[in-house]
């Protein structure tokens, strides 16, 4: 029988509660672990190796429960929807009032939002972690949510297990109240999305249009790794590039199906963008871009239809060209991204922490870069203010965009994709003009609908001459 000592519990070894139970040992916390699947306990404790002292494995929930020091804390990392409600109705009848379950999966924030405010009889955490298996394993970043002292309460063994950033930092933040963590880090995936579609696209028009092979792609996005995109998802798409298949002797990008998974963190972003009306068109391109690789056959059919497209790029645009254009990509991409933040900040009622977000990205998590430090930075200035019109960020658009045009304008001319960045220059003509052309939408809602409208002249006039026309 297992002694009651230990700090922390975890349920669910799978990649990453395995991952993160073992981080937590080792930062010298002793933890506590059940899985659904007992020989999957057996086989997480005999690989724990030195870190096995620090591991009390438990063969069921009253076992796992009760190696737990009170008041409990339970981390549980089961995949998302039933499976945590599920766990959290098994566990209910054996905890206290003040013990705290920790959900770490990627929850939707609805759910969490749903449990925060649900009658358990315990205290509630959802915590949004990112880094994969290896930022679990050796410091991700953490996102979290529900009440500050309960957060408070596991703060030093978050921060202990958290990524730091460079300054020392840990990447560990309280967001704000109920699915605040979990919001933050549904965002965070959507960004993630819209940066790997940028990426992706760039790559195309590398491939494609000017006809570089997998080494040379591997090479540029290496350059590039030192300079202003400096981030974990060019690094490792560097890598991809220069990986070789060991089947074939290939570049292995050349033998990936082309069409991409999702497990719809990056969907649920865009359609909790439209409830918002905070525009993130950056991420939903690179949703819809995900949605339309998975159609393989229809994209056949559609080529044998009407031909391959052109897609010679060569001395319209260069690589360096593509640097500058996904430098403007991914100002716009995360301009969008944190104002969609500040929407539901305002919606929530959460006083989201817009510098502190920013902070928090900047190790540990998939969508880390350096840019993050000047974003944080601009935020931190005036979270108020879309990052488009920070200063630094301002000039670099202005240094960048013709650059963008030209990589968007080439790709629209020869037939080669480029949605993600398109999508990004878009909002950006359409967020940097004074008289735009929604006077022709509301002409038109009157017309059929008598919706009324605005004057320019602020004249007391709502209504068009439409007459009979209506
Ligand atoms: P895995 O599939 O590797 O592991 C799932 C774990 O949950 C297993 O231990 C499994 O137990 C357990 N489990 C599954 N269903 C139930 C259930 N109904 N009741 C109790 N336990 C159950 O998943 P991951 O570790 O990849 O993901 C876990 C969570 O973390 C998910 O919410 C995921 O979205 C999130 N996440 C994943 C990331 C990643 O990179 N993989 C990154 C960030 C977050 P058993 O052994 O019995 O099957």
């Amino acid at each position: 029988m297992a002694m009651s000592h230990a700090e922390i519990g975890l349920i669910g070894l799978g990649t990453m509660g395995a991952a993160l139970a073992l981080n937590i040992a080792e930062k010298g916390f002793p933890i506590a672990v059940w899985n659904r699947t007992t020989s999957v306990t057996d086989s997480f404790f005999d690989a724990a190796g030195a870190l096995a002292p620090k591991i009390i494995p438990t063969r069921s929930l009253t076992e796992f429960v009760s190696a737990l020091k009170s008041p409990r804390a339970i981390i549980l990392m089961v995949p998302a929807g039933q499976a945590v409600d599920d766990q959290i109705a098994a566990l209910q009848p054996l905890l206290n009032s003040d013990d705290l379950i920790i959900d770490a999966g990627n929850a939707n924030f609805h759910d969490t939002n749903r449990r925060s405010s649900a009658a358990l009889g315990l205290r509630f955490l959802g915590m949004g972690v990112s880094g994969g298996e290896e930022g679990a394993r050796h410091g991700p970043s953490i996102m979290g949510g529900g009440a500050r002292a309960d957060w408070d309460r596991i703060s030093h063994i978050l921060t202990a297990i958290a990524a730091k950033a460079d300054d020392g930092m840990p990447c560990a933040t309280w967001m704000g109240e109920a699915g605040a963590g979990h919001f933050v880090k549904a965002v965070h995936n959507g960004i993630e999305y819209a940066d790997m579609q940028m990426i992706a696209e760039v790559y195309g028009v590398m491939r494609d249009g000017l006809g570089m092979d997998a080494p040379a792609v591997a090479t540029t996005f290496a350059t590039w790794n030192a300079g202003p995109l400096k981030s974990y998802l060019i690094e490792i798409s560097a890598g991809v590039a220069a990986a070789i298949d060991p089947i074939t002797g290939a570049a292995m990008l050349d033998v990936i199906l082309d069409a991409a998974g999702q497990k719809g963190t990056g969907r649920w972003t865009a359609i909790e963008a439209q409830h918002l009306a905070a525009p993130v068109p950056v991420i939903e391109a690179a949703v819809m871009a995900r949605n339309v690789s998975a159609r393989l056959g229809e994209r056949a059919k559609g080529e044998d239809r009407f031909g391959p497209a052109p897609m010679r790029l060569s001395g319209e645009i260069t690589v360096d060209d593509l640097e500058q254009a996904m430098i403007a990509g991914k100002i716009l991409c995360y301009a969008q991204g944190f104002a969609m933040i500040s929407a539901a900040s305002e919606a929530f009622k959460w006083a989201l922490p817009l510098p502190e977000i920013a902070k928090v990205w900047r190790a540990g998590c998939i969508i880390r870069s350096s840019m993050l430090d000047a974003m944080a930075r601009a935020l931190g200035e005036d979270a108020g203010r879309n990052l488009i019109l920070a200063p630094e960020f301002s000039d670099r658009l202005e240094e960048t965009l013709p650059a963008l045009r030209r990589v968007v304008a080439a790709g629209a001319l020869n037939g080669l994709a480029c949605p993600a960045l398109g999508a990004g220059l878009s909002w950006f003509d359409l967020m940097r003009t004074r008289r735009g052309t929604a006077n022709m939408i509301q002409g038109q809602r009157d017309f059929f609908g008598a919706h009324g409208f605005d004057r320019l002249d602020g004249a007391d006039h709502h209504h068009g001459p439409w007459g009979s026309h209506a």
